[in-house]
Formats: C-alpha cells, sequence, structure tokens
C-alpha cells in the first residue's frame, strides 16, 4: 500500500533518528508513515510485538535501507526495558517516535458496549492503547534530550458513537486525553506530542471490528471528498507533526478523514 502513491522526496528528515512502533504488515498505518519518513531521510528502529511478526516485517524494513528492528511488547516493562535500552545504546538519543498500537478483543468490538465490555476487556484495551503511549512517550522523552516530537493514532470514535467500537472508542477518547497532558507535561523540553485521527483504513485493526468494513464505505459516501482516507494523507501528516514543518503544534487531534468528522447530516438522496 506504501508504495502506491507518488511519495514526496527529500530531506526534511535527514538527521533525524527516532522510533516507529506497530508495523504488522505492509498495510499498518505504522508502515505507511515509515515509508514517508524514509523518503524525507529519517534513520528509523523499528519495535514489533513478539517473534511471528518479526518474519513478516522484516523484509519490509530492508526494502526501504534500514535494518535495526527490537521486540517489544507494550504489555510487558521487562521487553519495554529492554527495547529502550538498546536503543539508547545504539543512538544515545533520538528525535521521534510513532506510537501506532492499539488493541481490544472481539468480543468487546461487537454488538452492545454496555453488554460486551468486561473489566478484562476494559483493562486490556486501555493497557495496550492508551497506557502504553504514556509508558512510550516518557521512555521516548528521555532519549530526545534536543527536543522531539511524538505521534499516536486515534479515530472519530473517541468523539462520537460507532457501531462496534466500544470500549475502543473509550480508549481512544483516554488517548487523546493522554496527548494533551503529555503536550503539557513535555512541552517545555521541546516536545511537541499530537495525536493524528485517520478515518477507516484496511488494515489489520479494521478487520477485528465487526462491521469494519462498512466503516470505510459509510466514510466514502458521507466524507466531504467522497473517497476512502489515503495512507498518503496520514503519512503526509504525520511527516508535517515529526519535522520542522509541524514547529509550534503541540496538544492536537489532526482529523485526516477526508472530511468526514464534520458532517453533521449527510446529503439527502435526490427526490424522486
Ligand atoms: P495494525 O493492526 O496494522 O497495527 C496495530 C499494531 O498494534 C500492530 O502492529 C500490533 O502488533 C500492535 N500491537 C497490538 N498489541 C501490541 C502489544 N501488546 N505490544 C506491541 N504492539 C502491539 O492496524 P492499524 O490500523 O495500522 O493500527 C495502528 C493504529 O492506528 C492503532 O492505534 C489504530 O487504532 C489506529 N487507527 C486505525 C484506523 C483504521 O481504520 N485502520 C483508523 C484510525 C486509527
Amino acid at each position: 500500500m506504501a508504495d502506491d502513491w507518488n511519495m514526496p522526496k527529500g530531506d526534511l528528515m535527514k538527521g533525524k533518528r527516532g522510533i516507529v512502533m506497530g508495523v504488522a504488515n505492509q498495510n499498518s498505518i505504522a508502515w505507511g508513515i515509515s515509508s514517508q519518513l524514509a523518503a524525507q531521510g529519517a534513520e528509523i528502529a523499528f519495535t514489533y510485538q513478539g517473534e511471528n511478526l518479526e518474519r513478516r516485517v522484516r523484509p519490509l524494513v530492508e526494502s526501504i535501507g534500514m535494518d535495526t528492528m527490537i521486540s517489544a511488547d507494550v504489555t510487558d516493562d521487562a521487553s519495554m526495558d529492554a527495547a529502550f535500552a538498546a536503543i539508547k545504546a545504539k543512538w544515545g538519543r533520538i528525535d521521534f517516535l510513532v506510537h501506532s498500537i492499539a488493541f481490544a478483543g472481539k468480543e468487546e468490538l461487537q454488538g452492545s458496549m454496555v453488554a460486551n465490555t468486561t473489566r478484562e476487556g476494559f483493562r486490556r484495551a486501555m493497557d495496550i492503547s492508551v497506557y502504553s503511549f504514556i509508558d512510550c512517550a516518557r521512555r521516548a522523552s528521555e532519549l530526545m534530550t534536543e527536543g522531539g516530537s511524538i505521534i499516536c493514532m486515534t479515530y472519530l470514535g473517541a468523539e462520537r458513537t460507532v457501531p462496534s467500537y466500544n470500549v475502543m472508542g473509550v480508549a481512544k477518547a483516554a488517548l487523546e486525553a493522554s496527548t494533551r497532558y503529555a503536550a503539557r507535561d513535555l512541552g517545555p523540553q521541546g516536545i511537541r506530542v499530537n495525536a493524528i485521527s485517520a478515518g477507516a483504513m484496511r488494515t489489520l485493526s479494521l478487520a477485528g471490528i465487526k462491521g469494519g468494513k462498512s466503516l470505510m464505505g459509510t466514510g466514502r459516501q458521507w466524507s466531504l471528498l467522497k473517497e476512502d482516507t489515503s495512507m498518503e494523507g496520514v503519512a503526509g501528516c504525520a511527516l508535517y507533526l515529526l519535522s520542522p514543518l509541524g514547529r509550534s503544534i503541540a496538544g492536537e487531534v489532526i482529523h485526516v478523514d477526508a472530511g468526514f468528522h464534520v458532517v453533521g447530516v449527510p446529503d439527502a438522496a435526490e427526490e424522486e
């Protein structure tokens, strides 16, 4: 997917090093962002969740001439300690972090939020999708000794109800609040923290949501641009936020969803 667009090449990220967390395959949003950052000269360390994903992620990483891959499960402190220690040992300091990680069980991502959210399911969704961001922001900020930029990925389900999104909408609301608080805490160190609210995109995560595909169809039909959210747009926004172009932007949630989020009432069908 990341190859489908005419990716702007240049030097916007030249000399900048950072971490991308959340590449699972070539459709991952983290992969689209990585491809764009690499095309602008960034050096990237990739973290992946467990050995099973390594086989899928390694060829992608090598295809853009990178080789730093570190296993990191965000629910496991020892694994996170080891991952950030490895990056510190390799580079000493970093300039950016991309957090593109979320999880909720299939059983939670369907039907009634009230009926289907268990205590354990809630805890897991919040731990992986929200606490991990706070934890990563803390760890990354310790390595951002000359300032930096941190982004995470969110969705409209944080602000409005979306069928089946359920506990993940609750988690995304917490993630957006965490973005603002982290931006407040880290701003004085010259670290900008922002979130991108992407429209529905065809990834593994979307497949876990019951009726996920119809979220894309609705987006196409109702959005101002009458089109799917593009990887090009999301990766371009990430580049903007992570590069010097995004200077003075902090604590922001930027929607990259073809204008879907501003629609209150969709266009009426033509009258007979
Ligand atoms: P994806 O499945 O490709 O990426 C999700 C990533 O989370 C995977 O790489 C997975 O390995 C990682 N992950 C899950 N649990 C983990 C753990 N315990 N430790 C480490 N990593 C873990 O799907 P995606 O759509 O690219 O999702 C990336 C981000 O974008 C998520 O935050 C998602 O909520 C958000 N987002 C997705 C859409 C969409 O429609 N696809 C829209 C808006 C926001």
